[in-house]
């Protein structure tokens, strides 16, 4: 086997998830709508496991974390007393001359509209303006009327909605500090350069955890918090190589933050944020108490009251999805033959096993892998597949990075065994096809890491 591997580019990743239905440009058939993307079969089934692996080790493996889903449009005066009004702003300039705007702090990651494409203000004919800041809520209207009265917000981020239901959460739940409050949704922002595929979208899905904690504990909680995201990005099979943690200075912090640390990730267009872990402070529940007028704060058993400070990890399904297929993706030469094949971790990849019949024909080996892709798709996604060569089926299979492929053959209607291929090592064994079920659940069980070289 040799990898032909080229250095991954977000061209050869788009064109992976095109040719194999993972994510589509969104509202095509009209046009599109700029960096707007519709997810198709793989897609979803990727986004719902690395959801769900968020969920379990955020929510169902601990003690001290319990779930919300708040709604995606609040009562406005929410976002004023969060500050997102006045603040959520990026700054922008116009380039009079190509009639492109860009964002005045990424100038380096943007492309100018002359050609040969350039960096915006590289050129002497670049004539930008000076930076404006420019807001990133969507706005909307509730009810029949189009007036001020009416003005809304797409939520730009899930974490006002776990603040604002603190004193719900803290009661019902019966919890005390430290705990947290986790939330899954979608988020969106009306950013001024989306681009690079699905690194920066105009609507995306957050996976946010606000864990409140005393204050003086608020520093140990921050360091703990990212080491455990940081662990948890690794245990998805994301190389060591290409993750590393980057400390905000002074200036780049939010002014309530304390302390903010970016988990970020080697993509093909350099370090950028994965992961965004912040120590809050007691900013926002401050800032609801004195705008709502309901107290936010915590009551100790000896009658001590104090607001907790807060520590967030936010990241977005879509920054880990593309971390993952960059990770993943892989040219090989085997035998004679090409593959593109995704090395995902088991856990992560969306199709677990495909059965395969090798004679599809064959009234005994078709009876045979049917059975077994009904047992198996009670517990797991895997797929059934009978068009074609058995080496293209394998091939399909690598390429959407499905770890397994238990195949039917001649020797099955003889001693009732299957054979399982390895999409790493291309190793097969022999398994009683009795014993699949059980076989795969331990295999997805098992440590892994990637076998390519960091
Ligand atoms: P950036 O500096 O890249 O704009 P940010 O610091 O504004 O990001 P946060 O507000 O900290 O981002 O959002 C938390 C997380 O949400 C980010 O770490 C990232 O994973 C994700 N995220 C933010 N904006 C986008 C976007 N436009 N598209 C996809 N994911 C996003």
């Amino acid at each position: 086997m040799a990898d032909t591997t080229q250095p991954v580019t977000m061209d050869t990743i788009v064109s992976l998830c095109r040719r194999r239905g993972f994510v589509f440009p969104s509202s095509e058939i009209y046009g599109g709508l700029g960096s707007t993307y519709d997810y198709g079969h793989y897609g979803v089934l990727t986004k719902n496991t690395i959801r769900s692996l968020w969920f379990r080790a955020m929510v169902q493996e601990r003690d001290d974390i319990v779930a919300l889903d708040s709604a995606i449009i609040l009562n406005p005066s929410v976002w004023e007393a969060s500050g997102h009004v006045a603040g959520f702003t990026d700054p922008l300039v116009d380039c009079r001359t190509c009639k492109l705007r860009f964002r005045a702090d990424q100038l380096e990651l943007a492309s100018c509209g002359r050609k040969p494409s350039k960096r915006p203000g590289e050129t002497p004919d670049c004539d930008l303006t000076e930076p404006r800041q420019f807001n990133l809520m969507f706005e909307t209207h509730v009810g029949a009327l189009q007036d001020e009265s009416s003005l809304a917000y797409l939520r730009p981020e899930t974490a006002q909605g776990i603040f604002i239901n603190f004193k719900n959460v803290a009661q019902l739940a019966r919890r005390k500090p430290p705990f947290g409050i986790a939330q899954v949704g979608k988020s969106f922002r009306n950013e001024i350069t989306p681009g690079n595929f699905l690194f920066r979208v105009r609507e995306f899905e957050q996976m946010e955890m606000e864990f409140f904690v005393p204050p003086g504990d608020a520093t140990q909680w921050f360091g703990y918090w990212l080491d455990q995201r940081l662990d948890w990005h690794r245990s998805l099979g994301l190389r060591e190589s290409n993750l590393r943690v980057r400390e905000h200075d002074e200036g780049e912090r939010s002014h309530y933050s304390s302390a903010t640390s970016d988990i970020e990730y080697l993509y093909p267009i350099g370090w950028q944020e994965l992961e965004g872990v912040a120590n809050r402070g007691d900013y926002d529940l401050t800032q609801h108490t004195q705008s709502s007028g309901t107290k936010l704060e915590w009551i100790d058993p000896d009658g001590n009251r104090y607001t907790p400070h807060v520590i967030e990890p936010a990241v977005s399904i879509e920054r880990i999805f593309v971390a993952l297929l960059c990770d993943a993706y892989h040219e090989e030469v085997v035998g004679d033959r090409e593959r593109v094949v995704l090395r995902l971790h088991p856990q992560v990849a969306p199709v677990k096993a495909a059965i395969l019949p090798l004679v599809p024909r064959d009234e005994g080996m078709a009876t045979r892998a049917r059975a077994l892709y009904e047992e198996l798709r009670r517990h797991h996604v895997v797929e059934h597949d009978e068009s074609g060569q058995i080496g293209r089926r394998y091939r399909r299979q690598d390429e959407i990075g499905t770890p397994w492929a238990f195949t039917v053959d001649e020797q099955t209607l003889e001693d009732e065994t299957v054979t399982v291929r390895d999409r790493d090592s291309l190793a097969q064994e022999r398994l009683p096809i009795s014993g699949v079920r059980a076989w795969l659940d331990d295999a997805l069980e098992r440590d892994w890491s990637s076998p390519s070289s960091d």
